[in-house]
C-alpha cells in the first residue's frame, strides 16, 4: 500500500494541512485495492521461515568503499529524471560495473509532465543454481524538490551506494547458489506535473522503473525464475530502523530477521511494523515475485528528512550501509539454503485478501 508512504509524503508536504498524521509510526490508513493484493500475498500463512542453513562462503560489504560510492554519487548532484545528474549517474553506474554484465531496460514513460525518457540498469551475477535473486534501489531523486538543493543523499543515494558496494562482493566468482542480479530501478519518485506547487504522489505517477522491468520480466518468463527481490530504500540513516513491512512476503521478511539475529545486527530490525505500498518491490508482488523492502522510514524525527533538503549525507553512516549490506549478504545466503518448495508457494497468487486496519 501505497499508504504508509503515501501518508509520510502527505506529512511532510502537506504537513501544515495535515493533523493528527504520524509519518515514521506505523498503522496503514489507506489501502488501494491493488495494494492489499500484494499485502494479502504477504500474509504470514504462504509460507512458514525456513530456519535454513547458509549456504555458500560469508560475504561482507567493505564500508569505507560503500561511503566512498556514496560520496561519489552525491557529488553528481541531484539526479531526477531529466535532469545532466542523472545523466552523469548512468555514465558513472556503467563504468562502476564495466567488468560485469550490464543490460539496460530503456524506455520513455509517460507522466503528467510529459514523456520522459528512462532506464534501469540491471547487473548479472551467476550463480549455480537455477533461479534468480534481485537485490533493487532506486537511482532517481526526488522529482518534484528539482528545483532545490535536494541530493537525496539517503533516498536514491545510499542504497544505489550498497548495490555497488555489494556488486564488489560477487564480482568474479561462480556463486554458490542462485544468480545474484542487481536492478538499479530508475522512476521511482513521483512525476506528477510541472505545475509548480504540484506534490501529489499517486500510484500511476511514480514507480515507472519498477513497473516497466516487472511487465517485462513477467512477459519473458523471468519472472518465474526470480526467488526473491531485496529492495534496499533509505537505508543509511545513522539511526537505523529497519521497519518489518506488511507488504512484504512474510517469510522474506522472517529470514531477514534472522540474518541480522546471526550478525547480532537484530536491534536495527523490525522493532516497528509498517506498510510500504509505495516503493518498487510492488509491481513484483502483484505478478507474483516474493519480495522483500528494506526501509528506515523514520528518518529524522517523524520522519521529517524525507523529501526535504536536509537529506545530506551528514545525516547517514557507513556503518548503517555495513548493517544492511551485510544483512542482506546473509539473507542470501539463508534464501539459498531453503527448501525449494516454500519459494513456490509463494508464487501462487493470494486466495485471500485482507484488509488494512
Ligand atoms: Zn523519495
Amino acid at each position: 500500500m501505497l499508504s504508509f508512504r503515501y501518508v509520510g509524503i502527505c506529512c511532510v508536504l502537506l504537513g501544515s494541512l495535515t493533523s493528527g498524521c504520524d509519518a515514521s509510526r506505523g498503522s496503514s490508513a489507506s489501502s488501494p485495492a491493488d495494494s492489499q493484493t500484494a499485502q494479502a500475498q504477504a500474509s504470514p500463512q504462504s509460507s512458514p521461515a525456513s530456519h535454513a542453513e547458509p549456504v555458500g562462503p560469508a560475504l561482507r560489504i567493505d564500508p569505507s568503499r560503500a561511503w566512498q560510492y556514496l560520496k561519489e554519487i552525491l557529488a553528481l548532484g541531484p539526479r531526477w529524471d531529466g535532469s545532466p545528474g542523472q545523466e552523469k549517474l548512468g555514465a558513472y553506474l556503467h563504468a562502476k560495473l564495466k567488468n560485469d554484465h550490464v543490460e539496460e531496460d530503456t524506455f520513455t514513460a509517460q507522466t503528467p509532465a510529459g514523456p520522459i525518457k528512462m532506464r534501469n540498469l540491471i547487473a548479472k551475477f551467476p550463480g549455480s543454481k537455477d533461479g534468480i535473486i534481485v537485490l533493487g534501489s532506486h537511482i532517481d531523486t526526488n522529482y518534484p524538490l528539482r528545483n532545490t538543493s535536494f541530493v537525496g543523499a539517503n533516498d536514491g543515494g545510499s542504497s544505489t551506494a550498497l548495490l555497488l558496494a555489494i556488486a564488489d562482493q560477487l564480482r568474479g566468482k561462480k556463486l554458490e547458489g542462485y544468480s545474484v542480479w542487481l536492478a538499479f530501478f530508475d522512476g521511482e519518485e513521483s512525476i506528477p506535473s510541472t505545475t509548480p506547487g504540484d506534490l501529489r504522489w499517486s500510484d500511476p505517477d511514480a514507480l515507472y522503473g519498477s513497473r516497466h522491468l516487472a511487465q517485462k520480466w513477467q512477459q519473458d518468463g523471468t519472472s518465474k525464475k526470480i526467488k526473491a527481490l531485496l529492495l534496499a530504500d533509505m537505508i543509511g540513516d545513522k539511526d537505523l530502523d529497519i521497519l518489518r513491512d506488511t507488504s512484504s512476503s512474510a517469510w522474506l521478511e522472517d529470514l531477514i530477521g534472522e540474518a541480522a539475529s546471526r550478525l547480532g545486527y537484530q536491534s536495527y530490525f523490525f522493532q516497528e511494523e509498517t506498510g510500504m505500498g509505495g516503493d518498487d518491490h510492488i509491481p513484483f508482488a502483484k505478478i507474483g515475485v516474493p519480495v522483500a523492502d528494506l526501509i528506515d522510514f523514520t528518518y529524522g524525527y517523524n520522519n521529517a528528512f524525507h523529501h526535504t533538503t536536509q537529506d545530506t549525507i551528514d545525516k547517514l553512516s557507513a556503518k548503517s550501509l555495513q548493517i544492511t549490506g551485510d544483512v542482506i549478504l546473509e539473507t542470501i545466503r539463508l534464501i539459498n539454503g531453503r527448501k525449494d518448495q516454500t519459494a513456490s508457494a509463494a508464487h501462487k497468487p493470494p486466495t485471500q485478501e485482507r484488509k488494512t486496519s
